[in-house]
């Protein structure tokens, strides 16, 4: 997978690498399609952009039933904000 995203972005979206979080699914975004997640360590937001139909599905009830995100997915991750820098990034 490329990262060359264009320049006209301040910060562009990362994959998270830091094995540290704890990802729980807790909510979708309908108009993106994306999986939103929080860690409940550092309360940092990402999403999971793409999800299968399944994930999605599955991801649907997730504001009443969080889940915790398998770690072999955490490659899939995309850091929207960081808890402390409380930075948000466009994607
Ligand atoms: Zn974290």
């Amino acid at each position: 997978m490329k990262n060359a995203r264009s320049c006209n972005k301040p910060v562009p979206p990362q994959p998270d690498t830091k094995p540290d979080h704890d990802w729980w699914v807790f909510s979708t975004c309908i108009g993106t399609v994306e999986l939103m997640l929080r860690c409940a360590k550092t309360d940092a937001f990402a999403v999971v952009p793409n999800p299968t139909e399944e994930e999605w599905k599955r991801a649907y009830y997730a504001p009443k039933n969080p889940y915790r995100w398998p770690k072999s997915e955490y490659g899939r991750v995309v850091v929207k904000w960081m808890a402390g820098a409380h930075r948000l990034v466009v994607g």
